[in-house]
């Protein structure tokens, strides 16, 4: 426990939420229960596996009933997260694993689920991808509320605070942030968790300031210590002196009033000062960020990413369930149009249910397109369900990592089957629906104008585009001074491809990164791109700019910044230009 004299300390942990929370800290106990592992007798063994079914079947109870008073008290909107846990407890795996235990090991159902838990985090640590990892945080927080029946230790509720205050605990469940009652409760940190664990998906969608990964913020915080969390960079200051508290209340004050002033132009339209619209739109991988790109202005989703139904589960998704994923999409963006991307896994991007064998070189493996074109049984489905979600709003469909147009012609043919599919059955769809392809491989750039006439609209990946066109992974921290979205190769990539697209009479998007990133936009504007697709916030940042610009204007720029031979002089030329022309609209 920290003492009083803390003073002016400095910890970093993982911005999970942006925003900045000053207040009084509030130290809750969502600490572990201490687990005793005993050995119990034969005889002991059937009442054992008893006390273990028991508290499983109390804690799916108590989530069931938990579920119930968010519905009535906050809507539908985020409760699949509470659904996400209920089916971990549902698991077959988590009762086999823990009776496993009790009956060949002779240890009580406590020491057993703890085990069962070793188990599951051993698997996870071996996981390279970063969402997929943080899964095992879910598992953890499930086998501790299932731990806390049997051993019959309840939770403080989190809104039982006096006054407004800061949250600091060990871990908090999605659950747990579900009930906070943002009048009370104004940010929190945790020793535990991740960027996209589901606490800190859930805080950013909910926007309540939040930093993660501390791992000691319980045992250097003290309740009542003064904290402030600065939910955009991961720090967290205990006990500021005057001139830090001051200097966070002015970026505090200048964030809110920026947050305002950019949230005032949610309704206003994408248009230049000489009248040219543009579309922007937001990049989701989860139901729960919906909400954020509407709050921001948001015309509809230009990128759903699919892949995360697949992700942690032994058994894919079969057609119902990707359908009424879908379809919830589609209705809550409605009248906007939902942009869903069929499955981009292979590589990096692991899905137990696939059984994809390891590779050498799984950037340019089987991977997206390529896998799905090889297991029509998985893919077929995923078509029929989109297909299907169509008849509901609008969406458009599009392609991953496509190179080439004999494999844009493969997957149309088994749309096609698709199609004919739901039409024997008599099941609707949009005849018409759009369909697209992602840009994102050298290939795909090089035959844009042959690409454009087999399709509806083209989307550039540029997290991809800029890998595979310089060479370098772009998860390689070594590399990311070489990934430079402004390279002359990339620039001219662009052009090449939205040139294409119009000759073809199709709209050219970019869903990539670069999309959002406020800088970018009079290059991207001065290409041609007709909607850019983005994280949920950077989108009133770039509409800010956008409103600013001329078309025209921003042509003659992008004619001149194609005449520079690198990055570095394009970023030069493009900074006096926005310092002559947009500097205050950057801060
Ligand atoms: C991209 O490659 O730019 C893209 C948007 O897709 P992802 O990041 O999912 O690969
Ligand atoms: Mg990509």
């Amino acid at each position: 426990m920290a003492s009083a004299k803390t003073k002016n300390r400095f910890l970093q942990g993982v911005g999970a939420s942006p925003g900045i929370a000053i207040g009084s800290a509030r130290i809750t106990d969502r600490s572990r229960v201490a687990v005793v592992e005993e050995k119990v007798t034969q005889a002991e063994i059937p009442a054992e596996v008893n006390r273990f079914n028991n508290a499983l079947r109390a804690a799916k109870e108590e989530l069931k009933a938990l579920k119930q008073q968010i519905s009535e008290q906050k809507g539908t909107e985020h409760l699949y997260v509470i659904d996400t846990h209920l089916l971990i407890l549902e698991d077959s795996m988590l009762t086999l694993e823990t009776v496993g235990f009790i009956e060949n090991e002779g240890v009580n159902a406590e020491g057993a689920l703890k085990r069962t838990l070793l188990k599951f985090k051993e698997f996870f640590a071996t996981i390279e991808d970063e969402y997929l990892r943080e899964r095992s945080g879910d598992v953890e927080t499930v086998i501790e509320r299932v731990i806390r029946k049997l051993v019959g230790h309840s939770q403080e509720p989190l809104n039982t605070v006096e006054g407004k205050a800061l949250i600091v605990a060990h871990d908090l469940s999605p659950a747990d942030i579900l009930q906070i009652d943002k009048e009370k409760v104004i940010g929190f940190v945790t020793d535990l968790g991740g960027k996209t664990s589901h606490s800190a998906i859930l805080a950013r969608a909910l926007e309540i300031p939040a930093a993660v990964g501390l791992e000691r913020a319980t045992a250097d915080i003290a309740d009542g210590d003064s904290v402030i969390i600065d939910g955009t960079t991961g720090v967290v200051i205990i006990n500021p002196d005057q001139e830090t508290f001051r200097e966070y209340l002015q970026r505090k004050l200048h964030y809110e009033y920026l947050e305002r002033e950019l949230l005032k132009l949610k309704d206003l339209p994408a248009e230049t000062t000489d009248g040219h619209r543009i579309l922007l739109k937001g990049n989701v991988e989860f139901f729960e960020e919906v909400p954020s790109v509407k709050g921001h202005g948001g015309e509809g989703i230009g990128l759903y990413r699919t892949e995360m139904l697949f992700f942690n589960r032994t058994e894919l998704p079969d057609e119902e369930e990707q359908f009424a994923a879908y379809s919830t999409l589609v209705r809550s963006m409605a009248p906007h149009a939902v942009t869903i991307r069929t499955l981009d896994v292979g590589g990096d991007k692991f899905v137990t249910g696939l059984n994809l064998a390891d590779e050498l070189n799984p950037a340019l493996g089987l991977r997206a397109i390529r896998l799905s074109l090889r297991q029509p049984d998985t893919f077929k489905p995923q078509l029929r369900a989109i297909l299907r979600a169509s008849a509901l709003g609008r969406v458009r469909i599009f392609f991953p990592m496509v190179s080439g147009v004999a494999e844009i012609r493969a997957v149309k043919a088994l749309l096609e089957e698709a199609k004919e599919d739901l039409r024997a059955a008599g099941i609707p769809f949009d005849e018409h629906i759009e369909i697209g392809i992602m840009i994102e491989i050298p290939s795909a750039v090089i035959i844009a104008d042959l690409l454009a006439r087999e399709v509806d609209f083209f989307s550039v990946g540029t997290n991809d585009l800029i890998q595979y066109s310089l060479a370098i992974d772009r998860t390689n921290e070594h590399l990311s001074n070489l990934y430079e979205p402004l390279h002359p190769a990339v620039l001219r990539s662009l052009k090449m491809v939205v040139d294409a697209a119009h000759v073809a009479g199709i709209d050219a998007c970019m869903c990539g990164e670069m999309a959002g990133e406020p800088e970018y936009l009079p290059i991207l504007l001065g290409l041609g791109f007709d909607e850019l697709s983005m994280n949920a916030v950077s989108i009133p940042r770039v509409k800010k700019i956008l409103r600013l610009c001329a078309k025209s204007e921003v042509e003659k720029i992008v004619t001149k910044a194609l005449t520079y031979p690198t990055a570095q002089e394009v970023e030069s030329y493009l900074k006096s230009e926005i310092a002559a022309h947009y500097s205050e609209s950057f801060d």
